[in-house]
């Protein structure tokens, strides 16, 4: 993502309106995404993915950025009616497509996802590194929430597929836009019922219980680079950092969960 002024040049490219912010004059600055097709000279000149450069932006660049990936990554998979599959075409400022046939209104999508920290009675994490993740990368666990199913029975139910743990007193910490492709991440804290530890090797490498001392370790070494460690697209109070940061201060909450089927990991 660059910041610039528009160009006559802009005038062929998907744009959509991203919001009005507020300068330090009071004026307020009116920000439009425009996307263009990524080039080889781009990656040669050191751009990165939000997923990873995320942390390192300040706020309103973090939500400029979510924010327009989010509808761009929707835009470039929905350029057809999915009613009649006649080509559907961007309105009202990039927020809504609309069908040239039937002239029927398709909307962006966000899907609700979970993180959760997974704490047992001896103040222990539960930590987990997909299959395809780079050797000693661990995370809280995380994954979609299926139709049908409330956030406190989607977060037991992931936790117990990844990790064979059975939770109880699953609650809400907070949430962070997650747009890869189109979800929102919200953070879940829960109380491990049961500690032993089995996983599905077609998804998981390995899981384990760290204490704070084990985690401490493993972030000065380096080899915990977990995305939920991590402070990404969006806001200062995110999904993803706030469980491991109440439970390295030790605070924990309440509520119950269920369980139900499968799908893989955001
Ligand atoms: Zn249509």
């Amino acid at each position: 993502m660059v910041l610039r002024s528009p160009s006559a040049a802009d005038g062929g490219l998907l744009a959509v309106f991203l919001g009005l912010h507020p300068g330090e004059d009071g004026e307020r600055t009116a920000y439009l995404g425009v996307v263009e097709a990524p080039t080889d000279g781009d990656r040669d000149a050191g751009w990165q993915t939000l997923r990873a450069a995320g942390a390192l932006l300040p706020d309103l660049d973090a939500s400029l950025a979510a924010t327009l990936l989010a509808l761009a990554n929707w835009h470039r998979s929905h350029e057809r009616c999915s009613r009649c599959g006649a080509p559907s075409e961007p309105t009202s400022a990039g927020w809504v497509r609309r069908c040239t046939r039937d002239g029927s209104q398709h909307f962006p999508r966000t899907d609700p996802s979970v993180i959760m920290s997974v704490i047992d009675d001896d103040g222990r994490l539960l930590l987990g590194r997909g299959v395809t993740w780079p050797a000693n990368q661990f995370s809280v666990l995380a994954g979609f929430v299926e139709p049908g199913e409330s956030l406190e029975a989607a977060v037991a139910r992931e936790v117990l597929e990844e990790s064979g743990v059975v939770v109880t007193e699953v609650s809400y910490l907070g949430s962070q836009p997650w747009p890869f492709p189109s979800s929102l991440m919200l953070g879940f804290t829960a109380r491990a019922v049961t500690t032993e530890l089995t996983h599905d090797p077609t998804e998981m490498a390995e899981v384990r219980w760290v204490t704070r001392a084990e985690y401490a370790a493993l972030l000065r070494s380096g080899r915990s680079g977990c995305r939920a460690a991590s402070r990404s697209p969006g806001e200062s109070s995110n999904g993803g950092s706030v469980p491991i940061l109440r439970w390295r201060r030790g605070t924990r909450s309440s509520r119950a969960g269920a369980r139900r089927p499968r799908r893989a990991e955001p």
